[in-house]
């Protein structure tokens, strides 16, 4: 589906005519919907995509693999370094590899996504992922001119200087809804409850070291629990229309 504005178009492709890089910072919790529609943003902005997500969920794979103890603090330090993570930004088709492993699906099993928080409140692993993600991002604003990059923490710790930053929320019924429907193709309440722990306990552990509850200053708060897909994706294409609207006359 082509969720390109024309008018946001036109803004950026004059952006890259003057050479001056578009970075577009997108956090939320889970199930606020932040991944698809950050990546159906960046196709509208014809931009590369980074889910940072995915790179905590690779190396929580890579560190289950080598079979280190992730109750151990210092050895998911110790090793966090070593993993080959390679990140394929095309918001057409992204890939997550860990050296020559795609691990795309193996990613999003629960084995992963029940233990990556596990990992993600390691500091060092933060402090790693930081610089990787800072990296990328140089590279991809250099190579396409512009990127958005989803997350927790992209808005207030990786890209806190990003032209555009967004915090996506939604209440917790609709994210516990979305979540259901992506996980077991269904909403009814076992499906719920199902997803419940899962979805809850995750932002708990993760808001202890991330700010994505509420939008710290500079940063637009936008609410989808009423916006269907099309919708939430327009809204933020229109932030980003906005926002450059802004920086254009100022
Ligand atoms: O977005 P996603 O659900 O794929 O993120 C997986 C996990 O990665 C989160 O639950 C969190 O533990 C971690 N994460 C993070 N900081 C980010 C992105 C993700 O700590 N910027």
């Amino acid at each position: 589906m082509d969720a390109r504005p024309r008018e946001p178009q036109t803004k950026r492709d004059s952006r890259a005519r003057s050479q001056t890089p578009l970075v577009v910072a997108i956090d939320g919790p889970s199930g606020s919907g932040k991944s698809s529609v950050s990546r159906a943003a960046a196709r509208g902005l014809n931009a590369a995509y980074l889910d940072t997500g995915a790179m905590y969920r690779a190396l929580t794979w890579w560190l289950l693999e080598r079979g280190i103890d992730l109750a151990d603090a210092d050895a998911v330090a110790q090793a966090a370094p070593g993993c080959p993570i390679r990140m394929g930004m095309d918001p057409l088709a992204p890939t997550v590899a860990v050296g020559d492993i795609d691990v795309g699906a193996a990613i999003r099993t629960e084995r992963v996504t029940s233990r990556v928080s596990q990992v993600a409140i390691v500091p060092a692993v933060r402090g790693l992922m930081c610089r990787w993600q800072r990296e990328l991002i140089a590279e991809a604003t250099s190579r396409a001119g512009a990127v958005v990059a989803e997350g927790r923490d992209v808005t207030t710790v990786v890209a806190p200087d990003a032209d555009v930053r967004i915090l996506l929320t939604a209440s917790e019924d609709a994210r516990l809804a979305r979540r259901a429907r992506q996980t077991h193709g269904s909403v009814d309440a076992g499906a719920i409850d199902a997803t419940r722990d899962l979805v809850l306990e995750r932002d708990r552990v993760d808001s202890t070291v991330s700010e994505f509850t509420s939008a710290i200053d500079g940063v637009t708060l936008l609410d989808t629990s009423h916006l269907d897909f099309r919708q939430s994706v327009d809204a933020v294409l229109a932030i980003v229309e906005n926002s450059w609207g802004t920086a254009g006359s100022g």
